[in-house]
């Protein structure tokens, strides 16, 4: 007797047989109508390009200036290591950690985890620990916060406005372009092809 293998519904936890899908079909949650699985090629090559890409974006977002200031005359820059650094020694320490846990190290955490996942999956072979790295991935993705993080800069343009002229740096631009590739990565990474896949 063949034993169809089971999915959870991410929802509401129903537990369900997995059904193969006409192509391009679709399966829903029996209980919720949540979508639990699609059948659509596979979209790896597309979220590992998104990934490389997203990564030498946040390499430049990292090394370069984020804001320029010109106050009478001084023109000053600041990256977002030195945004960090500042507040750190200013006595903000929290802001600081929370700045650099959010806009800096979980983003890196993020990239190299999916290029660690992908990269394999481009010559048909799959990490040895995927299981737990998918895990941690899902548990780490929530904080990585770019999209907050650069709408917080524009909100400090706008009020600086009136004190100084303010200038984006490469910085400011190059996690603009981050955030959608990191969006368009996310949807086209599919866990279920890589989790049938390691657990055989
Ligand atoms: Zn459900």
């Amino acid at each position: 007797m063949v034993t169809l293998p089971v999915i959870a519904c991410h929802e509401c936890d129903l537990l369900q047989r997995k059904i193969a899908l006409p192509p391009r079909g679709r399966a829903r949650c029996r209980r919720c109508r949540a979508i639990l699985y699609r059948d659509y090629p596979p979209g790896s090559d597309r979220a590992l390009a998104c990934t490389i890409a997203a990564l030498m974006l946040f390499l430049i977002a990292n090394a370069y200036p984020i804001v320029g200031l010109e106050v009478q005359g001084n023109r000053q820059t600041a990256s977002l290591y030195d945004a960090v650094r500042t507040l750190w020694v200013e006595g903000r320490e929290d802001v600081a950690l929370l700045v650099g846990f959010t806009a800096m190290l979980t983003p890196a955490i993020e990239i190299s985890l999916l290029i660690y996942l992908l990269l394999p999956l481009k010559f048909n072979r799959v990490t040895e620990n995927t299981v737990p790295i998918l895990r941690f991935l899902q548990t780490v993705r929530p904080w990585s916060m770019t999209e907050v993080f650069v709408l917080g800069v524009l909100v400090a343009f706008v009020k600086l406005e009136h004190l100084a002229r303010v200038e984006a740096g490469i910085a400011l631009w190059a996690f603009g372009g981050l955030i959608p590739l990191l969006i368009i990565a996310s949807a086209s990474f599919d866990p279920e092809e890589l989790w049938a896949k390691a657990t055989g």
